[in-house]
């Protein structure tokens, strides 16, 4: 009875392995392949990267043919520089880092990048060549080795670790129960919106791609984690064309181009300082976004005082 319970025991062990490896495939998939409309054109050739520009050409899209989110939008992403984009929410910025991961396709216009349509090259070469940093970082019920390996699989423990120094996340994980062997998720360790976002980044620094778009989390980090995550993402992105969606503006302050959004069009665009003195919509919003951020200090202060 015994030596039949043995492999039925490791079959059903094996089982569900396999079973959980599908549904964190599915998990990751319906994040990242929402449409299936989006398909590789008959003879797809890969991406050739040279310099690595990134050019939105009158892009239109919509979710819904009803109600347009993109009304014409053409900007570029000069090789190794940054381009962030803010503007209020609902915007359509996050669409934009969707559009360019080819999640969707765009209804008008077209996107390039060293000259090539997007539409016109593999996916997985597309994919290959960006890295994301999502609002939201998707962890497997795995080891958090695993999580971050799944930047480049074929990353030696090592390099795995020496991306989660670079993360700032290396302290936190050999503080864990197992360190780098610890389980992640739901059955496992839980992590914050900061330290998933670190996973995130050391994924992205092992996978070391030409591309970058961050797309910043909306919820409010506190001011000391928000400043070690930009320092990272600043580290991560020196010599790479990064496309940053910003919802907190101090965070964009040194971004080559900054590109306001407001109902699917581009209303201002330039340095910080240049929309500062434009005194328009970027303006009011740093002012906005000033002012909300003293006040919580002022908050802040005070509780610490009683
Ligand atoms: P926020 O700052 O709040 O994150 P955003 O500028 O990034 O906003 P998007 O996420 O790009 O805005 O969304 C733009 C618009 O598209 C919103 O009105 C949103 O409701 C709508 N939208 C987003 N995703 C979908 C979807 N999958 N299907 C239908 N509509 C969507």
């Amino acid at each position: 009875m015994i030596q039949l319970y043995q492999p039925l025991n490791f079959m059903g062990m094996v089982y569900r392995e396999i079973k959980q490896a599908i549904i964190d495939i599915e998990k990751m998939f319906g994040v990242l392949s929402r449409n299936p409309e989006v398909k590789d054109i008959p003879g797809a050739e890969p991406l050739q990267i040279s310099a690595g520009t990134v050019r939105f050409e009158d892009v239109q899209f919509s979710y819904d043919p009803e109600r347009p989110i993109l009304k014409g939008l053409s900007f570029e992403v000069p090789a190794g520089k940054t381009v962030a984009i803010v503007g209020p929410s609902g915007a359509g910025k996050s669409t934009i880092s969707r559009l360019l991961f080819r999640l969707y396709d765009v209804s008008g216009g077209k996107i390039t990048i060293d000259g090539q349509n997007i539409r016109d090259i593999t996916q997985s070469s597309l994919r290959a060549s960006i890295g994301m940093v999502p609002q939201d970082t998707v962890l497997f019920n795995d080891t958090i080795r695993y999580n971050i390996r799944y930047g480049r699989w074929d990353a030696t423990d090592a390099e795995v670790e020496a991306a989660a120094a670079m993360a700032q996340i290396d302290g936190f994980i050999r503080m864990s129960p197992h360190g780098y062997e610890t389980e992640v998720g739901e059955r496992g360790l839980k992590l914050s919106g900061g330290e998933k976002q670190r996973v995130a980044i050391a994924r992205t620094i092992l996978k070391g791609p030409p591309i970058l778009v961050l797309d910043e989390a909306t919820s409010a980090l506190d001011s000391h984690t928000e400043r070690e995550i930009q320092d990272q993402l600043e580290k991560v992105a020196r010599g790479r064309t990064s496309l940053v969606i910003a919802h907190r503006l101090s965070t964009i302050v040194g971004a080559d181009e900054i590109i306001v959004l407001d109902q699917g069009r581009i209303s201002e665009r330039g340095t910080h300082s240049q929309l500062l003195a434009a005194n328009g919509l970027y303006a009011s919003m740093w002012n906005r976004q000033r002012e909300a951020q003293e006040a919580r200090e002022k908050l802040a202060m005070m509780a610490d005082e009683n």
